[in-house]
């Protein structure tokens, strides 16, 4: 019963992104004659922290770390999720932080009330954690969108990203980025540079998700070096990696709304 409940929910999770893909009329161009590419990781595995920041700066780069407050220093049986100090740790080194919401619910299940306050528990976590810079950027837990939420999240973000597995080229809804998963298995995750050689050819802006860093990932994380190989093919291809927050610079988006 509960695998037929799943499939229901998978259904309506990716009816609702696909209905924001389609029809929503909040588009804005990307204007880039350079290839952009933004490595964000979601959660946030302690490792991504300690492996996947330090390659990201071993090439002079900075990546976009969404963070779930109510996640903090949890330990599961294959990954240990950060702390405030590490939050504090990743933005005092350059690297973006992002909103995950606080309770890393899927957004759909909450009223647009509870979710309004969710995003303030985030904000509060991250303020105690040390982080003096607002989030500006959001990330949707389990990449579920809900159209119902978007005005919520049009007042307090310049931008939210979702999977989709593509660039986001030409002129895009800021409110619902695509991006593409690093993930297992390996050989799967290091075939990713096509997409870099894709974006070297057509520039717009790609847009990496994943979530621990290390030797022994889970099925969404990937070994450092995969992550170091799709770094470097990167820097090789000509491309730019910049955190979210920057990229939206680059094109002359207004970077946070008031
Ligand atoms: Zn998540």
């Amino acid at each position: 019963m509960s695998d037929i409940l799943d499939k229901v929910i998978g259904i309506t999770d990716r009816l609702n992104n696909q209905l924001i893909w389609r029809f929503a009329r909040t588009r804005r161009p990307i204007r880039t004659d350079r290839p952009i590419v933004s490595f964000t990781f979601d959660d946030v595995p302690d490792t991504a922290w300690t492996n996947g920041a330090a390659i990201l700066e071993k090439y002079g780069a900075r990546g976009t770390f969404y963070i779930a407050g109510g996640l903090e220093g949890r330990i599961e049986p294959d990954r240990r999720l950060i702390s405030a100090d590490g939050c504090r740790d990743l933005f005092t080194r350059g690297h973006e932080i992002g909103c995950h919401t606080f309770s890393h619910r899927k957004v759909a299940s909450l009223s647009n009330g509870s979710f309004a306050s969710d995003l303030d528990r985030n904000g509060a976590f991250l303020t105690q954690a040390g982080i003096s810079r607002r989030p500006t950027n959001f990330a949707f837990p389990y990449n579920a969108a809900s159209p119902r939420l978007r005005p919520v999240l049009r007042k307090r973000y310049a931008t939210c990203r979702a999977a989709g597995e593509a660039i986001n080229r030409d002129s895009v809804d800021p409110w619902m980025l695509k991006a593409v998963e690093i993930r297992q298995p390996e050989d799967h995750a290091l075939g990713l540079t096509r997409w870099i050689d894709d974006l070297a050819v057509n520039p717009g802006w790609l847009i990496f998700f994943t979530h621990d860093i290390t030797s022994a990932p889970t099925p969404y994380g990937c070994r450092p070096e995969t992550l170091e190989r799709l770094v470097s093919h990167a820097i090789e291809s000509q491309c730019d990696i910049l955190p979210i927050c920057e990229a939206l610079n680059r094109f002359g988006w207004k970077e946070a709304r008031p």
